[in-house]
């Protein structure tokens, strides 16, 4: 099939159609009782130009890549609305740091309708930094390119890590200056605009559901339930209170398995508010998010949150679950039994432990031969690896090259060991990894209990740990230097991160260990929710 121009692709707008929508146009900040939605136009920016595009992404939905300017890259700032497009902000609200916050909604993001990919399903893309809407409340629905590049990078490397996620499509500069106080210090500065396309079969969360229920929209809670399932889940059947049920369940397994993958790549979301929550289980809204380097599961990147660590990396199991149990509050009117959700947060826990340890044990080189042991085994893991400040990328791929030594029990097993944790660790603090060599002692023991060879084992393993992730300083240096004009920082992390398990051996680099300089740089190791 040929490749078309976005501007010149045929949009299909079920989300507009089919639900209840505001159809003002007004832009002004304002509570809009009673609509799923807006219509809004993208207001137009000053000089849109491509800095970045996603391939496979453009494959997949067909769609030729823009030249640096014209009318694609205008359709992509939001200064082209063509025909087909109904550009919309969606009504949603939801819980912050575990506070209702009432009505949020979209409030710099606007959607322009699905594209139909080349199998035919549908991908709604919306651009986010597109300009005011209803929703903004006091801020400009402007986005910069910091934290626009951030969503880009990372949305694709997750992909390709194989971690469910929304997906992005293009990276365009706005050729505006948009002001943000980064750390909110009182040092506000002027800084470039970007806008990025993001993709997604929808963008609705947790909480659109939420905000119907809390304002007794129970129609309209039903009417997007119904939509949900019609599009979105049409495998569980026509809507009934069952299976209202079965689709919760669903939606809780899906969280659990984006969960267990955040926690086994070290990936920190920063702010898992409930309208942060996507209902196709996706990562989505990148913000202050970071990949732990030392293992902590304390640790947070987002500086909003150093205080309650609400949201650090060992939490985000449970945050999960707390906004699954808002989710089942909201969804209850739609249920005679209100318990019978209750099994669906059990689908939820189960299916986090039992993908977190499948996940494991395939980073372990491991086949599930015996069930006690390997528990044991993986359970031990994180405490050993956050003694000695182990870097979880680095532990697991050495890890994976050392298998086939380790299989043919070595003598000099010790040395081997030392010589991983000195790979891997940040802190040297002696006795520090002692509960490690323990671990790994008992690990080598029982990877010998394996039938594959040392060579399957190392290749298994190599295809499960990743050599790349987009780590903190990284991105903060290909933003800077995109800040400069400078694009080739970018490029290179989009090609290594696609594929983020080859050895890529020219652009070793960006597999060391986080230099020291970086450890408490701000954008690398601290961010906040400014963006
Ligand atoms: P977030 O913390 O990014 O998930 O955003 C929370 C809410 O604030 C959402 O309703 C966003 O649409 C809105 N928001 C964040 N930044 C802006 C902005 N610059 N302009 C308008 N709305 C924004
Ligand atoms: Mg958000």
């Amino acid at each position: 099939m040929n490749a078309s121009p976005v501007d010149q692709i045929s949009f299909q707008n079920p989300f507009v159609d089919e639900l209840r929508g505001e159809t003002s146009g007004n832009k002004g900040s304002r509570q809009v009782p009673g609509y799923c939605y807006s219509l809004v136009q993208p207001t137009p920016v000053e000089s849109p130009h491509l800095l970045a595009w996603s391939e496979e992404m453009g494959d997949f939905l067909g769609l030729a890549k823009p030249t640096e300017r014209g009318p694609a890259v205008d359709a992509l700032a939001g200064n082209l609305v063509t025909a087909s497009m109904k550009p919309f902000a969606a009504r949603y609200g939801g819980h912050q740091f575990g506070n209702w916050a009432g009505q949020l909604g979209d409030g710099r993001a606007i959607s322009l309708g699905q594209a139909v990919a080349v199998d035919g399903s549908r991908w709604e893309i919306q651009l986010k930094g597109a300009g005011p809407t209803p929703y903004s409340r006091r801020a400009d629905g402007r986005a910069v390119l910091r934290s626009s590049l951030r969503e880009f990078l990372c949305s694709e490397a997750m992909h390709h890590l194989g971690v469910p996620t929304t997906r992005a499509l293009s990276l365009v500069g706005t050729g505006d200056e948009v002001v943000r106080d980064m750390f909110y210090n009182g040092n506000a500065q002027a800084e470039p605009g970007a806008i990025v396309a993001r993709v997604a079969p929808t963008f609705i969360r947790f909480g659109n559901f939420q905000l119907m229920t809390a304002q007794g929209e129970i129609d309209n809670l039903r009417a997007l339930a119904d939509y949900t399932l019609r599009h979105h889940y049409p495998e569980l059947g026509p809507p009934s209170p069952e299976t209202y049920l079965r689709w919760f369940e669903e939606v809780s397994r899906r969280t659990a398995v984006m969960i267990a993958h955040w926690m086994t790549v070290g990936f920190v979301h920063g702010v898992m508010n409930t309208d942060n929550m996507s209902i196709l289980g996706l990562t989505v809204d990148y913000g202050p998010y970071g990949w732990l380097e030392p293992y902590d599961p304390d640790w947070t990147p987002n500086t909003t949150d150093f205080g309650s660590r609400r949201y650090a990396f060992g939490q985000q199991p449970r945050v999960a679950l707390w906004n699954l149990m808002a989710l089942a509050q909201a969804l209850t009117p739609l249920v005679p039994d209100a318990q019978a959700l209750r099994s669906g947060l059990n689908e939820y826990a189960s299916t986090l432990a039992s993908t977190q340890h499948t996940l494991l044990l395939r980073k372990l080189g491991l086949t599930p031969l015996m069930p006690d042991e390997d528990r044991a085994l993986t359970e031990a893991l994180p405490q050993a690896l956050s003694e000695p400040e182990i870097d979880m990328t680095l532990f697991f791929r050495q890890l994976s090259h050392l298998a086939p030594a380790l299989m043919a029990a070595p003598d000099n097993e010790a040395a081997l060991f030392q010589e991983l944790i000195a790979a891997a660790a940040y802190s040297a603090a002696p006795n520090e990894d002692r509960n490690l060599l323990q671990w790994l002692r008992q690990y080598a023991t029982r990877l010998r209990q394996e039938a594959a060879s040392g060579e399957e084992t190392r290749t298994t393993m190599l295809a499960a740990n990743p050599k790349y992730v987009l780590r903190n300083y990284l991105a903060q240096q290909a933003i800077e230097a995109a800040q400069t004009g400078d694009l080739t920082a970018l490029e290179t992390l989009m090609h290594v991160l696609k594929t983020p398990f080859d050895e890529h051996p020219d652009h070793a680099a960006l597999a060391a260990k986080r230099p020291d300089w970086a450890r408490d740089k701000p954008g690398s190791a601290t961010l906040s929710c400014s963006s």
